[in-house]
Parts: C-alpha cells; sequence; structure tokens
C-alpha cells in the first residue's frame, strides 16, 4: 500500500436518524469513499469526499451488463469507547476472488482496509450505540466505461458508503419458516454462485417473492443440476445438528463463502464440537428428522450473524426443527459471535480490528 487517502470532509453535515428506528440500509453518513481504476493508471486517486450521488452517462456498461461486485461488514462500537472491526481483510480478500470471476482487476486489499478505517474513523459520529446496532459498510465496484460493446470495461469506480442499522433482531431472535425452492435455482457451479455480484441477488428475487406470498420468510436453495443438494439459505449460508455433528455444504463453486460460516466452523471446532463441510442432500436432512436426529437448523451472515431455523417446507412436505425455538448452539454462536463484535467477550480468536 503506497497511496495516501485525501480527505474533502463536508462543510454541511446531515442531521442524524433516530437511532431507536434506523431499520436497515435507509441513512447513509455524511462521507463516501472513492477510488478510480484505468488502464493506464491502474487504481488511483483514493479520496474521502461527501456523500452525493454520481454522475454517470446512461451508457455506463455496469447499468447493461452488470460487471460488479460488493460486500458487506460492520463496525460496532465497543463500551471502551473504541470502533470493531471483524474480520475486515476477510472481506478485501472476497473482492479480489470476487473481482477475478468479473473480470474486474484486483484491487490493493491492505489500501481497501485502510480506506474503511479511515472512512468509518471520519464518520465516527455516525456508528449507533445502541444494543445491537451497527454501522454497515457497504464497499463495492462498477464498471464505469461508457460503450455498449460486450467485454470487460477499461474503467470502474470502488466505493465505500456507510449506513448505521438498526438491531437485527429488536424483540429477540425468532426462528423463521423457510421455503425449500424446487422450481428457480440460484447458482451453478461454473457460474457465478461463489462470487458477491449483484446479478445473483437479481436471479433471486422471484423465488424469494413466491415464498413471500406463502408466508414463507426465505428460501432455501438447492443445487443447480440435480437439485438435491442444499446450497445456501436466501443469502446466508446454512448449517445443520444433525445427531452430534453439524453439518454445512461444501464450498464447491455454487456457494458464497461467508466469513460468518467460517467464524461458525472455527468456533464450533474450538469448542470442540464436529463440524463437517460435505454435501447434505436434502432426503438426508428429512431422513434424519423423521429419526428425530435433526437437532437444529440456522443461517449465518453479516446480517443476522446467526438466524435459526424453526420450520421447513419441502414441496408441500412442513417440518419443525427444534420446535420452532432457537436451537442451544445457534443461541451461543450467536451470543459469542456478538459478543467478540460488541468487545463484551475475548477476542479468543484474533477477529477484531480496532480503529482508534
Ligand atoms: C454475503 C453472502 C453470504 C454471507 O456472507 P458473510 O460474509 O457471512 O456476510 C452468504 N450467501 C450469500 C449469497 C451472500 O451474498
Amino acid at each position: 500500500m503506497n497511496q495516501t487517502i485525501r480527505i474533502q470532509k463536508t462543510t454541511s453535515p446531515k442531521v442524524k436518524p433516530d437511532p431507536k428506528n434506523l431499520g436497515f440500509g435507509q441513512y447513509f453518513s455524511d462521507h463516501m469513499f472513492i477510488l478510480d481504476y484505468n488502464t493506464d493508471k491502474g487504481w488511483y486517486d483514493p479520496r474521502i469526499v461527501p456523500y452525493g450521488p454520481l454522475s454517470l452517462d446512461p451508457s455506463t456498461m455496469v447499468f447493461h451488463y452488470g460487471q460488479a461486485i460488493f460486500e458487506g461488514l460492520k463496525a460496532y462500537k465497543s463500551k471502551n469507547g473504541k470502533i470493531n472491526l471483524f474480520r475486515p481483510e476477510m472481506n478485501m480478500k472476497r473482492i479480489n476472488n470476487s473481482n477475478q470471476r468479473m473480470s474486474i482487476p484486483p484491487i490493493d486489499e491492505a489500501l481497501a482496509v485502510e480506506a474503511v478505517k479511515t472512512l468509518v474513523s471520519v464518520d465516527r459520529d455516525w456508528i449507533p450505540t445502541e444494543p445491537g446496532t451497527s454501522l454497515y459498510i457497504r464497499p463495492f465496484i462498477i464498471a464505469t466505461d461508457p460503450y455498449l460493446g460486450v467485454r470487460a470495461s477499461n474503467t470502474y469506480k470502488f466505493m465505500i458508503i456507510l449506513s448505521p442499522s438498526g438491531a437485527y433482531y429488536p424483540s429477540g431472535i425468532n426462528p423463521v419458516k423457510i421455503m425449500i425452492e424446487d422450481e428457480y435455482v440460484r447458482a451453478v457451479r461454473g457460474g457465478t454462485g461463489f462470487a458477491k455480484t449483484p446479478a445473483n441477488y437479481a436471479a433471486s428475487l422471484k423465488a424469494q417473492e413466491v415464498a413471500h406470498d406463502k408466508g414463507y420468510v426465505q428460501v432455501l436453495w438447492l443445487d443447480g443440476v440435480e437439485r438435491k443438494y442444499i446450497e445456501e439459505v436466501g443469502s446466508m449460508n446454512v448449517f445443520f445438528k444433525i445427531g452430534d455433528e453439524v453439518v454445512t455444504p461444501s464450498l464447491d463453486g455454487s456457494i458464497l463463502p461467508g466469513i460468518t460460516r467460517d467464524s461458525c466452523i472455527r468456533l464450533l471446532k474450538h469448542w470442540g464440537i464436529k463440524v463437517s463441510e460435505r454435501k447434505l442432500a436434502v432426503q438426508e436432512l428429512y431422513d434424519a428428522h423423521a429419526a428425530g436426529k435433526l437437532v437444529e437448523a440456522f443461517g449465518t451472515g453479516t446480517a443476522a450473524v446467526i438466524s435459526p431455523i424453526g420450520e421447513l417446507n419441502w414441496s408441500g412436505n412442513v417440518i419443525t426443527v427444534a420446535e420452532g425455538k432457537i436451537g442451544e448452539l445457534s443461541a451461543k454462536l450467536y451470543e459469542t459471535i456478538t459478543g467478540i463484535q460488541s468487545g463484551a467477550l475475548k477476542d479468543e480468536l484474533n477477529w477484531i480490528s480496532e480503529i482508534d
């Protein structure tokens, strides 16, 4: 990293939203980070400027062919007044994995972590302090050539914006009802499932709408080839406790390698619990349930951290998991990860990066 980040502060700071009514992704802080790319200069001119709209030509490539990637992480204010980031280097490493798949040139991961830290520090007053709240950080890259030919762009913008967010579970964790999706698929091996790219989200909306209409919160995706194996739930990774083994689908190219997923696997191993990353057929899950061996099910992701699953519907075949309550392991993982993030628990696995 050999570039300095220039800072231009706003002269008209915004009125901050009510910290008790933040919701998610509705409010944006006073500043944003921008880094440009062209083929001559590479990535150049890292800067923090007042938050505001972009002016882009209607022919800008990202609007037409979707060459883009994004990330999501959070900053937390700890009790001792420090600002904590949770494994930010993992997000920046994942940007480069996503970039490679989407033909976007690699970024300097150290500069990107520094950009997050500097931006969060500039907008530190935007980090909410109510229990469970955080400052959501959204880095993203878009292709910016004004050109309609189909090829990779020669210019890009890497940006970071910040959004103060409310508690994901304002009234306590509630297990969700999940529809196992048997018509639409999210990704296939060889496609873009492992990349954090907007196209995967666009392609998932339809199934989500259908599930919502039937009273389900999210869909559980099956593999796109055989429609047999469990992949993810909504935009979260998924875990099942079957007997005394915790199972999560292996990363075979169609699944997004979640940082919360990785953190759960590490914690479970740290606690001496058996974790397997392997193929898991939905039939095996239903058989385990019939045999009384399906103990818990939960999704993992930065937004919710842990989202317990209370009910599954597979083509009309409905099963209840953990009596529709939060399981013991789900609760322990949730308490541990959020405790480390907020600074309430010791960071034994060295996951916190402090900003002072
Ligand atoms: C971001 C994302 C996840 C979760 O990843 P985390 O790093 O844990 O937030 C899981 N699945 C999909 C499809 C995602 O986009």
